[in-house]
Parts: structure tokens; C-alpha cells; sequence
């Protein structure tokens, strides 16, 4: 049973990510995955492993980006509903979405990229989706309208999919996995918030990751100690579709088609790998603090920090505060 801790939500300073008092680290910061994506070393600090790493970035996001053309994702999308051959990295990648969905009763779903397609374009001209435009859109999504069998994917006609909730995690883990492999026993990614801490600090210490305020992203709730985890948060303060002078969740709700509503503002989840960790924040983040917290008991090894619209910040006991 995860006990729950509550924090206050005030925060006097902003704290940096880690303390400064210490060996800096080798770092490099590119744009991909729509997002900012820093990595940084503290040991092994050799440019051809940034490189690498880069390396494995693009390649991820070559294969899973929805907008680029030439992707697997792209392909996918514009299959008409034939079956498509798939490589192995999407395939597992596409179980493991499936999975999920069944684990979480359809919270998190990639395929509703119709419905995204519809908010975006809702945004764009400047209008909420009509029901009409609703229901067709929620009648191509399901994660049973996506068939996988024996390295092939076929999906129904009309769904597409949408791997914006599931990729960055992903792809920080095969980053992560690929430093390892090079013998890295101490450094931090971040992608687009999506952290993977490998080891710890070269002097053992915890690595230190902030964790923004919803209501205010430029100061933090609170700081917490991380070795060897992922934590990832999701939140609807960064990204969203802002059509008529209001404010959506770029999160969706599959079941309604609707933008996330509810008693939470951002959901951080600590896992030991990025992947689960960005899964689970998202699909915590559409069921709201009660099935979420009660989702997570079932989880062993992941932690969660929940911060809610009354201001509060609840976290699980495996949680280490800093400040
Ligand atoms: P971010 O990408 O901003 O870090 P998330 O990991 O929570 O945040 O993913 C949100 C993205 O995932 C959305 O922009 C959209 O592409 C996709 N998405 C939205 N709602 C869902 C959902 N219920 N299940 C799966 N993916 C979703
Ligand atoms: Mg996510």
C-alpha cells in the first residue's frame, strides 16, 4: 500500500536542477521530438557519446514522428486500412501501447489520433469541434481498431496514431541504454521533461530534478533526490489548444474525446524506466487523483507526485523531498 504525503505548495526559490558547488558536466542540447532535449554527461565525457546518443534521437524520432513524412508512424497513418509491415523497435513499441491501454481501461490510447488531428484543426480555425465532428472522430479511435500480428500492424480505416504520450519516453530510454552500453555510469537526460537519471552523481549523491508549479512552470512545488530512475511529469501548463480565448489540456480524455478536465494539474511519475514512467503520467493524469493514486497501488516500483487544482501536493512515500 503506497502511503500518501502531502506537500505545501509553496515554494519561496526557484532551486536549480543540481547544486552548483560541482564538476560540471559535458553537455548538449538539441531540438527534437517537438521539444527541447538536453544530455548530459558526468562521467565518460567523450563528444562521440553525445554524438551517439544524438544519433539514436533522430533515428527515434525519424521512425515515430506523426508530422514527418517518411516516418513509420507517417505510413502507417496513410495505410487506408491495409496491413503494413512494421520493424521491430514499432511493433514491441505498439504491443506495449495496447497493453497499456488495457491496463489502464483505455485512459491511454494511441490511437486517437483523430481526435488530436480534430483539436488541432479546432485550434486552427478558431472554433471547438462540433459533436458531429466528435463522434466520427471517437468512432476511429479504439485500441482494438489497431491489429498487430506477426510483425504487422493494420489499422481500421480512419484511426491514426498518436504516439506523443509514449515516444520521448521511449527513445530517452534507448539513449539511456546506449550510454550504458558505453560503460556511462552517471548522467541526465531530459527530454521535454521526460528525465532519466543513470546512476547517481559521480560523488554518489542523488541527482536533483525540480518539479515545476503548474499555475506558475518558472518556480518549482519542490525538488526531489533521484538514482537511477525516470521521472516524468505530464501537465496541461506547456501544451495545449487555446481556441476562443480558453485554454484546453493537450491531453485527451479517449472515452469523451474531450480535453482532461479534472482535479489535477500535472501527475510525476518515478519509474525505473522512461517509458512506463511517461505512459503512466499521462494515463494518471486523464483518471484524476483518486483512480490514479488506486490505479499506481498495483504498480511496485513507480512512485508519483500529484499536484491538484486546489493546490495541493500529495506524493507517495517512496518520494524523497529535498527541500
Ligand atoms: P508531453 O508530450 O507534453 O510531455 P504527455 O506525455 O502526457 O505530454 O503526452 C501528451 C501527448 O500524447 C499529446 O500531445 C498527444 O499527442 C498524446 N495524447 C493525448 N491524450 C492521450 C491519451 N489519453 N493517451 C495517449 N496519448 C495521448
Ligand atoms: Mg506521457
Amino acid at each position: 500500500m503506497k502511503r500518501l504525503v502531502s506537500w505545501i505548495a509553496v515554494l519561496s526559490a526557484v532551486l536549480m536542477m543540481t547544486s552548483c558547488a560541482e564538476e560540471k558536466p559535458l553537455s548538449r542540447t538539441v531540438t527534437a521530438l517537438d521539444t527541447v532535449c538536453t544530455i548530459s554527461l558526468y562521467d565518460g565525457k567523450e563528444e562521440i557519446a553525445l554524438d551517439a546518443s544524438v544519433h539514436l534521437l533522430r533515428e527515434g524520432e525519424e521512425r515515430w514522428s506523426r508530422t514527418k513524412a517518411g516516418s513509420m508512424i507517417s505510413k502507417l497513418n496513410a495505410a487506408n486500412g491495409a496491413q503494413t509491415t512494421v520493424d521491430t523497435l514499432t511493433y514491441q513499441l505498439l504491443q506495449t501501447a495496447q497493453e497499456y491501454s488495457l491496463a489502464t481501461d483505455g485512459a491511454f490510447d494511441v490511437t486517437l489520433g483523430a481526435l488530436t488531428d480534430l483539436w488541432t484543426a479546432a485550434e486552427e480555425r478558431g472554433s471547438v469541434p462540433t459533436n458531429e465532428e466528435l463522434t466520427a472522430a471517437l468512432f476511429a479511435s479504439g485500441s482494438y481498431k489497431m491489429i498487430l500480428g506477426d510483425g504487422t500492424v493494420t489499422l481500421m480505416e480512419g484511426v491514426r496514431l498518436d504516439l506523443g504520450g509514449i515516444a520521448k519516453g521511449a527513445i530517452a530510454d534507448d539513449v539511456a541504454q546506449g550510454l550504458r552500453l558505453g560503460g556511462c555510469t552517471s548522467a541526465l537526460l531530459d527530454f521535454g521533461g521526460n528525465i532519466v537519471a543513470i546512476g547517481s552523481k559521480p560523488d554518489g549523491s542523488p541527482f536533483h530534478v525540480g518539479i515545476a508549479d503548474p499555475k506558475n512552470p518558472d518556480n518549482l512545488v519542490g525538488t526531489i533526490a533521484v538514482h537511477d530512475r525516470a521521472v516524468v511529469t505530464s501537465g496541461s501548463y506547456e501544451r495545449g489548444y487555446m481556441i476562443d480565448d480558453v485554454w484546453y489540456s493537450h491531453i485527451l480524455n479517449p472515452k469523451t474525446g474531450y480535453p482532461v478536465e479534472n482535479d489535477l494539474l500535472s501527475v510525476t511519475i518515478l519509474a525505473p524506466n522512461a517509458l512506463d514512467a511517461d505512459v503512466l503520467s499521462t494515463a494518471c493524469f486523464v483518471m484524476g487523483f483518486d483512480r490514479a493514486q488506486a490505479f499506481l497501488q498495483s504498480y511496485e516500483d513507480v512512485d508519483a507526485v500529484f499536484v491538484k487544482a486546489d493546490g495541493t501536493v500529495v506524493a507517495t512515500d517512496g518520494v524523497k523531498r529535498v527541500d
